[in-house]
């Protein structure tokens, strides 16, 4: 019996709950949709129970085809406590929250986010076409995160895993976030496609037990995507570490911005992170000694098209756009947010408008991030399917960008000895 929900019977208050998938039960009549939602909590962040089921209403239909409703999106709700019949036999009773209202999507559980689940029954002949492309239901990332560390160095003021680790109490304030500590990891997982790390970054601290990491990893037949806003020393060495493994790992390096003329924004809203131009200079050496590469540009802190053209040529794979989430933002970063007036480069019209340059700078490595389908109101699907909604012709153009050969190139003579440090690489560069 859920005997927090007991202790609270026929009140009507306030809690919240973290959106999982949508099911289906045996009604009076015929099937109807329901959904489920996970951890549920009262207001004071107590948990009431582990999940609860509820009948699909009219409000969360809005959430969801507005698109803003996705796995791991948390939920806060006016729910009242009722009793009811449960069990084969109808003869057991227990609690449950009844005639959920008011509901409103305040966050998101990072690791949760990056799962998709099926659409409600009613919407599934809506998305049967969309469905045939392929790659809805696909996750977007990888299959699995791992993590070594609590805490990032880095401090970005939009930062999900820091508002994360402040609402489940793993740290109290900022200062304590940034002093990254090493952790217990979770079990490694087997033949996975495993985004490493999630909530933390590569830094000189956390290098030794981030390799150790990715040798265990590697070990257990999993492909890895190392996500990084990276230090050129530290990539530099898992390169020369794991050169044999090229065909296991994927880098994807964060760039959000560039140094000249917008430092000051890197700055603010990254302000441990490495410079922009030791990121480039990271990706540059990433693809020359052979790994596939990728970018993302989530968030974007000025328009991608300023940052496509210095990164294009050294992307063997994809290049990722995403907005801002401002649910995620600390109290400086919203202020900072609404000094910088962020709000125009996040808007619909702002996207809608410079999507097709994008398209046409990045041609066929370009991705958009579900928060900017969201932002279009358009569930998520793929971008030839966004395209033709938005009524926006784009001319395509497919970049070819093939590898320079490594012998070419006089930055690295031997593919296994990356030997070169930061300095002499922005030298010749
Ligand atoms: S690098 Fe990622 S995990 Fe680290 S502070 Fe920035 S957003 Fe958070």
């Amino acid at each position: 019996m859920r005997k927090e929900l007991a202790k609270k019977d026929g009140k009507r208050e306030i809690f919240y709950g973290t959106f999982e998938r949508f099911g289906k039960k045996n009604g009076y009549k015929h099937t109807e949709t329901t959904y489920i939602l996970i951890n549920v909590e009262d207001s004071e962040g107590n948990p009431v129970t582990d999940h609860l089921w509820f009948n699909y209403t009219k409000e969360i239909r809005d959430l969801w085809e507005a698109g803003k409703l996705r796995p791991g999106a948390i939920l806060e709700f006016h729910g009242r406590v009722a009793e009811y019949v449960k069990g084969y036999e109808k003869d057991e009773f227990d609690y449950k929250l009844s005639h959920p209202t008011k509901i409103k999507i305040i966050g998101c559980d990072p690791e949760m986010m990056r799962e998709q689940c099926d659409p409600p029954m009613d919407a599934i002949q809506e998305f049967d076409e969309i469905k045939k492309t392929g790659t809805i239901g696909t996750k977007e990332w990888a299959d699995v995160n791992y993590n070594c560390m609590k805490g990032c160095s880095n401090g970005c003021r939009y930062c999900y895993a820091f508002k994360m680790a402040l609402r489940f109490k793993r740290v109290s304030e900022y200062d304590q976030w940034i002093n990254e500590e090493t952790t217990t990891p979770a079990d490694i997982p087997k033949n996975k496609r495993v985004m490493f790390p999630s909530s933390h970054d590569i830094t000189s601290n956390s290098l030794e037990k981030c390799i150790e990491s990715i040798r265990l990893l590697l070990s257990r037949n999993n492909t890895l995507l190392i996500v990084s806003k990276p230090r050129f020393v530290c990539i530099e060495k898992i390169c020369k570490e794991f050169i044999d493994f090229s065909n296991q790992i994927e880098f994807r390096f964060t760039i959000t911005g560039l140094d000249e003329g917008d430092k000051f924004i890197k700055d603010c809203w990254e302000p441990f992170a490495p410079n922009i131009s030791e990121r480039i200079a990271t990706l540059k050496m990433a693809y020359r000694c052979g790994f596939k590469t990728s970018v993302s540009m989530e968030p974007y802190l000025v328009n991608p098209n300023e940052i496509i053209p210095k990164v294009i040529d050294y992307v063997t794979e994809t290049i990722w756009i995403g907005i801002m989430n401002t649910t995620n933002l600390t109290k400086m970063g919203w202020d900072l947010y609404k000094k910088d007036g962020m709000e125009a480069l996040y808007s619909k019209e702002f996207v809608k408008s410079n999507l097709p340059s994008w398209q046409k700078l990045a041609g066929e490595k370009l991705r958009l991030k579900d928060s900017v389908q969201h932002l279009l109101g358009i569930p998520q699907i793929p971008l030839k399917v966004v395209l033709p909604i938005l009524e926006i012709k784009p001319e395509f153009r497919i970049t070819q960008t093939p590898r320079l050969p490594i012998e070419a190139d006089d930055v690295f003579t031997s593919k296994k000895k990356p030997a070169m440090t930061l300095d002499s690489f922005m030298k010749v560069k």
